[in-house]
């Protein structure tokens, strides 16, 4: 019994054994699948962060790469390796810092933590990489470093990134703080600042803060930050692009978007360039406005280099001279000036250099279809900041039909006045005959009524003398014949004249000796007779009235100067104009035609030289004019 109950014990025990062992299987087998899933997961991390890993026998000296590590170190996977190998392979001014580090995680005593991030040199193409290795030490009983195990990864890239991101860093805060009204921000690829800095921070409202390293939804809020995300991811995404922005306080930004990317493409970085833009949308609102005045006007503008190269040609160019634009920008101003006028450029260039604005200067142009134009120009420096002329702009009139018309008033003038001289002439003959008879005789009031009547006729002859030269000067007709004659003697003549047209007014002669000059004396002596002759109507009260003449370094100038009403600076400016009047109620009643002074100002033209006037109002005036010394 007891072998049975033995027996079935035994066979209990067996069975419960059987069990146990199974049980244990299971668990054997369990762990041996979770172990290898933990391996599969291992592996599968190491290869998706291409982690490689190695096996160090300090004892042994014997060392042991996985295929990973020896990619990293660019090593066919079946070439063993060993200390020396390794050691090589640490580029040479990282190596003494990689053994001091091995050194101290050996040594029992110290047993410092081995991370160290150093350069490697491949052994395939010998580039230069940078790697993190990481290990661990195992002491045997003996305190003995018996194994050294660890892994290593490659981070070129990353130290790359960082050295690019710290080098964009510094040039961009120095672009930022160079240029003004900007602001440039690097962001990283998670769109935290790198870099922000520019004299528009506190504009566009960031205080002035150290930013770098922080995100742009702690920065400013963020709501701002998810209305701009769509615009850094395009930036990282590798879009460059720009976007106009308007601040509330009305100012207008142009952001530009440009992705930092190192040689292989691949972007580190994005670049936002805020540049503060509003001045020149304002300019360019005005030069919009400006250009529709230009288009839309009646005058032909035109600006030109100083080469006289055509750089615009608005509407009105287009018909007052039949080319389009196309066909006029670029070419050569001559295109439309008349053979015979094409100096008329330069003498115009120069007086622009002077600084002189050149206005309603009347010449010819001609048409695409040959027709002779009338033109009257005002002509304008262009001009730089620095005040440099860097081209010309000419306003051009088609004054074609006014020409015709002036024409056709200055023939009926000219004829009537040719009518009215030859009678006018017989008339004054009789009058001056009567005259003598009288004086014999002594009536003194026949003397003293003829002697009026020869005063007017004579004023007549002179104003119709005036009107036939204002013909002749309008059709180009004036002629000039110069000779040698004693200015003095000129001036004593026609000062004796004008004094038979006044007793009111007191005639100094300033005696200067003979002066000789080449000039048109009948001429010369019309300016002088008109200069007096307004000298004695404008000043109605008498007075003193001098004429005279002065030498001054080779040439002379002749003056005449009066006690009249004078004249306001607006009008001295208009003076010589043709046909210009002052008009005021001290001189309303005063006849005339503005005429004078405009025969005056161009018979001295034609002499090279001009008339000038200084004058004030109540004081009197002066009116002189220089010619050269024989
Ligand atoms: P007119 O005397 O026929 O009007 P002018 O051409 O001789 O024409 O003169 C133009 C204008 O200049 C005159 O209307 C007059 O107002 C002004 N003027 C000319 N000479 C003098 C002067 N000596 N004093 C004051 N005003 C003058």
């Amino acid at each position: 019994m007891p072998i049975h109950d033995k027996k079935t014990t035994a066979s209990i025990s067996h069975s419960e054994q059987l069990k146990e062992l199974q049980e244990k299987l299971a668990q054997y087998e369990q762990r041996e699948q979770e172990l290898q899933d933990r391996e599969a997961r291992l592996e599968m991390a190491m290869d998706v962060t291409q982690l490689g890993t190695w096996d160090f026998h300090p004892l042994t000296g014997e060392i042991n790469w996985s295929d990973e590590c020896k990619k990293i170190y660019g090593l066919a996977a079946d070439i063993p390796i060993n200390l020396n190998t390794f050691t090589d392979h640490i580029y040479p001014n990282d190596r003494d810092f990689v053994m001091e580090e091995i050194q101290k995680a050996t040594d029992p005593a110290v047993r410092k933590k081995y991370d160290v991030t150093f350069r490697i040199v491949r052994f395939d193409d010998h580039s230069t990489r940078w790697i993190r290795a990481k290990g661990k030490v195992y002491f045997n009983n003996n305190s003995q470093a018996g194994r050294f195990i660890g892994t290593v990864v490659d981070i070129t890239e990353k130290k790359l990134n960082e050295a690019a991101v710290a080098k964009s860093e510094k040039l961009f805060k120095s672009i930022a703080l160079s240029i003004p009204k900007s602001l440039i921000i690097v962001i990283d690829k998670e769109h935290r600042f790198v870099t922000i800095e520019g004299d528009l921070m506190v504009k566009m409202g960031y205080d002035n803060e150290n930013y770098a390293g922080k995100h742009p939804a702690e920065v400013t809020s963020p709501e701002r930050y998810e209305a701009t995300r769509h615009l850094y991811e395009r930036v990282m995404a590798g879009e460059k692009f720009s976007v106009e922005r308007k601040s509330d306080t009305g100012e207008t930004y142009m952001v530009h978007f440009i992705p930092l990317t190192h040689e292989d493409g691949e972007i580190y970085a994005g670049l936002i360039i805020a540049l503060d833009i509003s001045e020149l949308k304002v300019a360019e609102e005005k030069n919009a406005k400006l250009a529709a005045i230009v288009d839309s006007s009646d005058d032909a503008i035109i600006s030109k280099t100083l080469e006289g190269i055509i750089t615009s040609w608005n509407n009105s160019a287009e018909r007052t001279f039949g080319y389009t634009a196309e066909e006029m920008i670029g070419q050569s101003i001559l295109k439309i000036v008349p053979e015979y006028l094409q100096e008329e450029e330069a003498q115009i260039l120069a007086r622009l250099r002077k600084g002189e604005r050149v206005e309603h200067f009347e010449t010819k142009r001609v048409r695409k279809n040959e027709q002779l134009l009338d033109i009257s120009l005002t002509i304008s420096p262009v001009k730089d900041p620095q005040g440099n002329i860097i081209g010309i702009s000419k306003i051009a009139r088609d004054i074609t039909e006014k020409k015709q018309e002036e024409t056709r008033k200055n023939d009926f003038i000219a004829m009537v006045s040719h009518e009215l001289k030859t009678p006018l002439t017989s008339m004054r003959s009789y009058i001056q005959v009567l005259l003598a008879k009288e004086k014999k005789e002594g009536d003194s009031f026949k003397i003293n009524a003829l002697t009026r009547a020869d005063v007017q006729s004579k004023k007549m002859t002179i104003m119709i003398q005036d009107f036939l030269n204002l013909a002749k000067l309008e059709e180009g007709k004036i002629s000039i014949h110069k000779s040698l004659f004693d200015l003095q003697e000129l001036i004593e003549e026609i000062a004796s004249d004008a004094q038979f047209f006044t007793s009111n007014h007191i005639f100094h002669i300033q005696n200067s000796g003979e002066i000789l000059i080449n000039a048109d004396r009948d001429k010369i002596g019309q300016v002088l007779m008109n200069l007096l002759s307004n000298a004695i109507k404008y000043s109605p009260k008498g007075g003193n009235i001098i004429i005279g003449c002065e030498k001054t370094n080779g040439k002379v100038e002749i003056f005449v100067s009066d006690e009249g009403v004078g004249i306001c600076r607006e009008d001295q400016k208009k003076l010589f104009d043709r046909f210009y009047r002052v008009k005021n109620d001290q001189i309303k009643t005063i006849s005339g035609f503005g005429i004078g002074l405009y025969l005056v100002s161009e018979i001295l033209r034609y002499h090279d030289s001009k008339i000038e006037v200084e004058s004030e109002e109540g004081v009197g005036s002066k009116f002189y004019f220089k010619l050269d010394i024989q």
